[in-house]
């Protein structure tokens, strides 16, 4: 038996393991590279494995970096079944297919502008080939023995992070591997906490913020007073968030300022139908997620959904104060570009990034300070005020995985540190072998380990 790391290895996006058990192999997540160009480059490449050779995925949840390459894989060949929960695969058909349709817009983009070296610019899947990924997707329960091959099951364990999310155990060879996921908070807003978990032989742990420990502040209180600024500036504050899971999580904290009277009575826009479909399933997955059918509705009517593209170009017109919300949380493509470009040269404006900013994003930039940024080939000053909020962040940060590392009995023979960047990793790596005495290991992209 062995794993080789395809991604989410010295970086967090592209997440892609690949364990081989005798001639069978699996994909545990089939994300995409997102961020810095080396690493986007990589989407391009071809795996080490032929996708026809490739039996099942095991995809952890819905968020691109961790699913984002399907559509490469099924267009490659892959025949196999995708294994995740009903609430992620529900998550899947609306993400796969934007993604794709995301992708035929950039190029097109950047064909009618002559900016990409790439001549013409292709999309690395279009929004029929995400289509043609769904019917592989198998739903599965939480807390089940899923069969996965004549020898070979998983169990899917709640990992909290977002809606469906999971960690899953795969049992082969009388071993078992654990592989965290995205591991959500220990005191989360809108979704239950990660399930612990007592035994294991091998363990793949995330390490977002492996080397960070989330503020404690109230994230209200934080919204509250950057709302309160822009709203005496008559400015307007845009909010990037992550069409699933981060959008709900906003607009579920502003509902709740609203009830309470907490901030004054402007307006508030959801200009992401992405979001807004999202925001759908949340509710409608009410045994997955942690709020009441009541503040469901709250969420619901917390702003106005902007969906056709002429209301969203309507927006461009509107004064302070208000707040519009819009996808994708790191400013790397979707309807919050269009927005950035029109309130980021303008002081009056705020932007609050709600997130974890990968480095090469449009995100990473600003948070620290960038003058300008370029959106479709364009360079864009940045004259608003940026600011962050990070106590929405739905991974765990140091304390909260060493927490959930402590339900394990015992130490597993071997632990792997991926999905974070090398200083976050090299964190965690040493505060695990400091207070728990692990064996540790950081894979590098494509590092090879035998399970024996
Ligand atoms: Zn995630």
């Amino acid at each position: 038996m062995k794993i080789q790391f395809l991604g989410a290895a010295g970086t967090v996006t592209g997440s892609k393991y690949l364990l081989s058990v005798d001639q069978s192999h699996f994909l545990i997540d089939c994300g995409l590279f997102q961020g810095l160009k080396e690493w986007r480059l990589k989407n391009w490449e071809s795996l080490p494995v032929n996708p026809e050779q490739i039996q099942a995925v095991i995809l952890t949840h819905a968020h691109l970096d961790h699913s984002g390459y399907l559509p490469v894989l099924v267009k490659n060949g892959f025949k196999g079944k995708i294994y995740t929960t009903t609430a992620s695969k529900a998550l899947c058909e609306i993400l796969l297919p934007d993604a794709g349709y995301l992708q035929e817009e950039d190029a097109a983009f950047a064909n009618k502008h002559h900016f990409s070296k790439h001549k013409p610019a292709f999309p690395l899947y279009t929004e029929e080939e995400a289509r043609q990924t769904i019917p592989y997707i198998e739903s599965v329960s939480w807390d089940q023995k899923i069969p996965i091959s004549k020898d070979c099951f998983a169990i899917f364990k709640r990992a909290g992070h977002i809606l469906g999310a999971s960690i899953v155990q795969l049992f082969a060879n009388g071993r078992v591997i654990t592989f965290s996921g995205d591991l959500g908070r220990q005191k989360t807003l809108t979704v239950e906490p990660p399930k612990k978990i007592s035994k294991t032989d091998y363990l793949v742990v995330e390490s977002t913020y492996g080397d960070k420990l989330h503020p404690t502040e109230d994230p209200k209180e934080t919204l509250k007073r950057f709302i309160g600024e822009a709203v005496a500036k008559k400015g307007i504050l845009l909010i990037p968030a992550f069409a699933v899971g981060r959008a709900q999580q906003i607009l579920f904290v502003l509902s709740q300022l609203k009830k309470s009277n907490a901030i004054p009575s402007i307006p508030i826009y959801l200009n992401s139908p992405m979001a807004q479909e999202a925001t759908r399933i949340f509710c409608q997955f009410d045994k997955e997620q942690a709020l009441t059918p009541t503040e469901c509705k709250q969420m619901c009517e917390a702003a106005k959904f902007v969906s056709s593209v002429q209301e969203s170009k309507n927006l461009n017109a509107l004064r302070g104060p208000a707040i519009v919300i819009a996808a994708s949380g790191m400013a790397t493509g979707g309807r919050v570009l269009h927005h950035l470009k029109f309130l980021a040269p303008n002081p009056r404006n705020m932007i609050v990034f709600a997130g974890f900013q990968a480095a090469g994003t449009r995100g990473e930039a600003m948070i620290h300070g960038a003058k300008e940024i370029k959106i479709h080939g364009e360079q864009v000053p940045v004259r608003a005020q940026v600011k962050v909020i990070n106590t929405l962040s739905a991974h765990a940060d140091q304390e909260e995985i060493m927490t959930w590392l402590k339900g394990f009995s015992k130490p597993p023979k071997q632990t792997f540190i991926t999905h974070g960047e090398i200083n976050a990793s090299n964190a965690l790596k040493k505060r695990i072998e400091l207070d728990l005495h692990w064996q540790c290991e950081t894979p590098q992209y494509l590092q090879e380990y035998k399970l024996n």
